[in-house]
Parts: structure tokens; C-alpha cells; sequence
């Protein structure tokens, strides 16, 4: 995926909104209270309700964009930008590219998609990076097999087709 390729397929905020609510209904939603994992779609609301107990879950809610005021577009391109530079960009120039004014939501933001990418193991991070990866990120599945049985080394990210 390129940045044309990537402009294409999410361009504004709805596009990244459905995209994260179709990778994470492939991990499924645990409810925080009574753990139920089957849940309703609130679709005016764009939250998941407990089909058991009624608690609501936004979208954001149990993942990396949780406690995030930052429009899924803004993790999006940023998560775009640190795959395709092999997270060699700083807060700094993540804030200057992104047109951002605060620099503390960049820099946390910035710091939790680096961690996603480097922790393989925790939900949500990086496997839910890695699926998304796979579809329009294109990381080789050979080598996420492969980096699966080496934790605690170095992983490299991969990204192919750039
Ligand atoms: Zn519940």
C-alpha cells in the first residue's frame, strides 16, 4: 500500500471508523462487566451493546484509540505513516505532518501504535494491527508465522509492496 493507495481506501473518518469495526468483530468484544462475549451493533450510536447484561462498549473502548479524543483518521494516518517508516518518526514530525496544535495526544498516540507493533502477544495490539496489515497494509503472513515463535527478539515490520 501506498500513500494513493492508502488516501483511496481511507480517506475520511467514516471509511477508518467501518474498517476498525470489521477488525475488531474478527477479534469479538468482551463485555467489562459481566464478560459476555456476544453483544449487539448500536448502530446510531456506534457502541456495542451486551446482548446479557446491557453495558455498552464504544468502538474505541478495550483498544489502543481508548481514551483517545483523536479522530480514527488521525490513528489511521499515523499508523500508516510509522508502518511505512519503519517507526522512524518522531511525535515531533508525526504532530508537523499530521497538522496537529497539542503535541501531548500525538505523543501518546505515537507511543501506543509503537508498542502495538512491537508487543505480538497483548489483544488488540499488534495482531489487530497485523490483520489489518495483512489487508491493506500487506505484511507477508510467512513472516508473521515466523516471528510468532520468536518473542523477545527484535521483530521486524515488514512492509512489503511500497
Ligand atoms: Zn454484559
Amino acid at each position: 500500500m501506498n500513500l494513493f493507495t492508502f488516501t483511496a481506501e481511507f480517506g475520511d473518518e467514516q471509511a477508518c471508523r467501518k474498517h476498525f469495526k470489521e477488525e475488531r468483530d474478527k477479534h469479538g468484544v468482551i463485555c467489562k462487566k459481566c464478560s459476555n462475549t456476544t453483544h449487539y451493533w448500536k448502530r446510531d450510536k456506534e457502541c456495542y451493546e451486551c446482548k446479557s447484561c446491557g453495558f455498552r462498549t464504544s468502538l474505541r473502548s478495550g483498544t489502543i484509540m481508548e481514551n483517545s479524543n483523536l479522530p480514527f483518521l488521525v490513528w489511521y494516518r499515523a499508523m500508516f505513516l510509522i508502518s511505512t517508516t519503519k517507526k522512524g518518526f518522531s511525535a515531533k514530525e508525526m504532530q508537523r505532518q499530521l497538522g496537529l496544535k497539542r503535541y501531548e495526544p500525538v505523543w501518546a498516540m505515537v507511543h501506543k501504535i509503537r508498542k502495538a507493533m512491537g508487543n505480538r502477544d497483548s489483544r488488540y495490539t499488534l495482531e489487530g494491527m497485523i490483520e489489518m496489515d495483512e489487508g491493506y497494509f500487506t505484511v507477508s503472513s510467512t513472516e508473521v508465522e515466523q516471528n510468532k515463535g520468536k518473542r523477545g527478539q527484535k521483530t521486524k515490520y515488514c512492509v512489503s509492496g511500497i
